[in-house]
């Protein structure tokens, strides 16, 4: 409970300290695309002639539609009777331990917070400055590349590789005095992979004093390796991880960094808020439920392999994922294949001006899929579709 306090106090402290530059930072990120196309469905819902009754398709964020699990559920009723109190039933002070011990790291190598995107900014900002830039691929999550502008520090974009991997050659040769690099693992949009040995290289050949921040927000969906050995290694090395994805938790917000205390300590600075007692819980239940990731990751794997099988027999090319999201090359701008789906009621990503003519899609339920399905066949057989934005 102490702990819990003074973290709220330390965190108070350090948001007066830090207040303009935080209110500076956009909300950005899946999380505010979401709930913008959310705003967009529920306004089309209610106009006349559309689909009356048929709930809007969002496969446009990378959420998982399977939501949190049974025991997650269960954890969120219960703890919500103790809200009144920080942390009634020590399921905050619990966690961090929890997640360490399933990682197999030490406590203090791990840090929660309400999602891994605070710690994503954080990162940025205790590691990069007007002449420490950021170093990410192109495209790639545009979270730590928004915050990096944000304070003006220089933002390097290294195109992916033909494979769609991180060209790690090429983002440590663009900046010799980096602050950070950013290794999104599996890749959002492209949903791809960059290899254990590539990892390994970008993390022996950064710059020194760089660090190496590599998101893991989707590693689950996949069977890759995960980068956790450096952290353990104590390497130069930030892993974050986030209960959004495969935990089906983004709406109820925890994520973690995990790296050695002293870089940890960095993040500190920026504040400790206190997590939702109601997410701990559910991130303590989700943890303890240890069929939840081998089971999610297969139905995921069968939805997406059933898409990429009917995606070949129309002659679409897309992106190899591994993850619960992919690329589509459409042939067509973007923009407009976009505002043709959502006329047709199912929402999918956003554009990312490196690939202006490739749309994202994330993996939903099969009947979703079945949806985007008839939805994208429409509109690719409709030239009338291309000409309407
Ligand atoms: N990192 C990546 C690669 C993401 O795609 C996202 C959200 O979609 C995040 C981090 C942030 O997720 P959250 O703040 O929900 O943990």
């Amino acid at each position: 409970m102490a702990s819990v306090f003074s973290a709220s106090v330390a965190s108070r402290r350090s948001f007066l300290r830090l207040g303009g530059m935080a209110a500076s930072l956009p909300l950005l990120g899946e999380g505010h695309f979401a709930m913008a196309a959310l705003r967009g469905a529920i306004q089309s819902a209610a106009s006349p002639g559309l689909a009356a009754g048929h709930p809007p398709v969002m496969i446009n964020a990378n959420e998982n539609p399977l939501g949190p699990c049974a025991g997650a559920l269960a954890a969120i009723t219960t703890s919500a009777q103790t809200g009144g109190r920080y942390d009634a039933n020590g399921e905050i002070d619990r966690l961090g331990a929890h997640y360490a011990q399933n990682v197999n790291l030490p406590a203090d190598h791990v840090l929660v917070y309400a999602g891994s995107s605070e710690p994503l900014q954080y990162t940025v900002l205790a590691f990069t400055s007007p002449t420490a830039p950021f170093v990410t691929a192109d495209p790639s999550y545009e979270a730590g590349m928004e915050a990096a502008a944000a304070v003006k520090t220089p933002v390097i974009k290294v195109p992916l590789t033909p494979a769609d991997a991180h060209d790690v050659k090429a983002m440590v040769a663009a900046a010799p005095r980096a602050g950070v690099i950013y290794l999104c693992n599996p890749n959002n949009p492209t949903g791809t992979l960059t290899s254990a040995a590539d990892i390994a290289w970008a993390e022996q050949h950064k710059p020194k004093g760089s660090i190496l921040l590599i998101d893991e927000a989707y590693i689950h969906f996949s069977d890759a390796p995960h980068s956790l050995e450096m952290v353990a290694q104590g390497k130069d090395v930030i892993v974050l991880r986030t209960f959004s994805k495969i935990y089906g938790m983004a709406g109820i917000r925890c994520g973690v960094a995990m790296g050695r205390p002293d870089l940890l300590a960095r993040l500190k600075v920026y504040g400790m808020n206190p997590m939702p007692v109601t997410a701990a819980a559910a991130a303590n239940a989700s943890l303890s439920d240890t069929s939840l990731i081998p089971a999610r990751r297969q139905i995921n794997t069968d939805v997406r392999s059933n898409t990429f099988a009917w995606l070949d027999k129309g002659g679409w090319r897309y992106t190899p994922s591994v993850s619960n999201c992919f690329m589509i090359d459409a042939r067509r701008p973007a923009k407009q294949v976009i505002a043709a789906m959502q006329a047709r009621n199912v929402y999918i990503g956003r554009v990312w001006p490196a690939w202006p003519n490739h749309v994202r899609i994330s993996v939903g339920t099969a009947d979703e899929m079945a949806s985007f399905h008839n939805a994208f066949s429409s509109v690719m057989e409709d030239p009338g579709s291309s000409t309407k934005v």
